[in-house]
């Protein structure tokens, strides 16, 4: 499955969210095949269609969609010319999905900073500068091979685009620019690169650590995002997460109201980071189960029925599909079928999020 590497400076609070997510409580019971690494934390992605599907399916329980998250051990300034666990690091960042950075806002005399003070934009600005450097490096080892291929193969376009596009990325990060997706310079396509392994050209999302007071400063957050954007920012406080996860759903949810929160910090880190992923849903319900699949943006039916069993994608042969507005308003399945809301769709159909969704198929 995906996963998102979560990167960041000493002491900014990575261990800290990092043990939250893992100790996940309520994520644990739901989700039956938690073999968690020591340094990987799955996490349920919150989707409160669930909880209504197993009402209507009277299902013995409710399954949601996973992200898993990454903990890599500590980048300093430097990473990138081997310093700290420099290799290791980028050998882990460059083995994740998606790659979120931990930064951090509180402060806390107690706690040391590596560069002395609290600064958001240079903290963002250091490792991005390592991720640049890590990749001008790959590149440079790269392009002699990749102009003897061009020069070897002249007919071959292929290689010809191969080689525009490294020497253009070059260009650009030699400039301090990074290829990362939402900020993307355009005329490069990254794809042409994609064994080079690049660490730029993944997405990014960023999670800054305040404290709990800060959290409702809406002026510092809009200012914090705007540092990020067009990545995503997440707001959290993590020591209060790491409460959080250590309590009931219920003793959870009353802490984060007395916060005049509605989510926690967690939940929105997994939404966003299975966004970021390029991921989406589809729903399955019964009196077993009701449970949320993972696929791709885009995927088609019988893909989405490969995420069940790859036997169901071989063996597709329709799907009975109900979006799930439609489902609740009807108020169960033969209703909604009665009330012609339910499609039969066939191998070519691209799934939405939140189809309900019952697989034909030969076996
Ligand atoms: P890491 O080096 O990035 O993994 O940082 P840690 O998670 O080990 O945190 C470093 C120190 O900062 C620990 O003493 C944490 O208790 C503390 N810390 C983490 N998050 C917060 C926070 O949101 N507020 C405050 N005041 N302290 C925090």
């Amino acid at each position: 499955s995906l996963s998102i590497g979560i990167v960041g400076l000493p002491n900014v609070g990575k261990s800290t969210l990092f043990n939250a997510l893992t100790k996940n409580e309520a994520l644990a019971a739901n989700y039956p095949f938690a073999t968690i690494e020591p340094n990987v934390g799955v996490v349920g992605v919150p989707d409160s269609r669930l909880g209504t599907l197993a009402g209507i399916f009277s299902s013995a329980k409710v399954i949601p969609a996973t992200v898993d998250f990454v903990d890599i051990a500590g980048i300093v300034r430097g990473a990138s010319e081997g310093e700290g666990l420099g290799n290791q690091f980028l050998a882990n960042i460059r083995e994740s999905d998606a790659v979120c950075q931990v930064i951090r806002v509180f402060d806390d005399p107690d706690v040391t900073h590596v560069d002395g003070d609290i600064q958001p934009s240079r903290d963002i600005e250091t490792i991005n500068t390592e991720l640049i450097l890590a990749d001008l490096q790959t590149l440079e080892k790269a392009l002699p091979r990749l102009e003897k291929d061009a020069k070897r193969n002249a007919k071959d376009k292929t290689a010809q685009q191969v080689l525009a596009a490294a020497q253009e990325a070059r260009r650009v990060l030699d400039e301090g620019v990074s290829l990362s997706v939402g900020a993307q310079p355009a005329g490069i396509d990254v794809s042409l690169l994609r064994e080079l392994n690049l660490l730029t050209v993944k997405p990014f999302l960023y999670v800054f650590n305040l404290d709990t007071d800060e959290l409702s400063d809406p002026a510092l957050r809009a200012k914090l995002s705007e540092l990020v954007a067009p990545s995503e920012a997440i707001f959290l406080d993590a020591k209060i997460e790491a409460e959080l996860a250590e309590l009931d759903e219920e003793e959870a949810a009353e802490l984060l109201e007395s916060m005049g929160q509605t989510e926690s910090g967690l939940a929105q880190l997994a939404r966003v980071g299975f966004a970021t992923l390029g991921l989406q849903t589809y729903l399955t319900a019964g009196p077993k189960e009701s449970r949320a699949w993972t696929i791709r943006k885009g995927a088609t039916a019988p893909e989405a029925a490969g995420a069940i069993h790859t036997d169901f994608q071989r063996g597709f042969i329709k799907a009975e599909i109900v979006s799930f507005p439609d489902l609740v308003e009807a108020g169960s399945m033969q209703a909604a079928r009665s009330a012609g809301k339910v499609r039969m769709e066939g191998k070519e159909y691209v799934m939405s999020d939140g189809d309900v969704v019952e697989f034909r198929f030969n076996v």
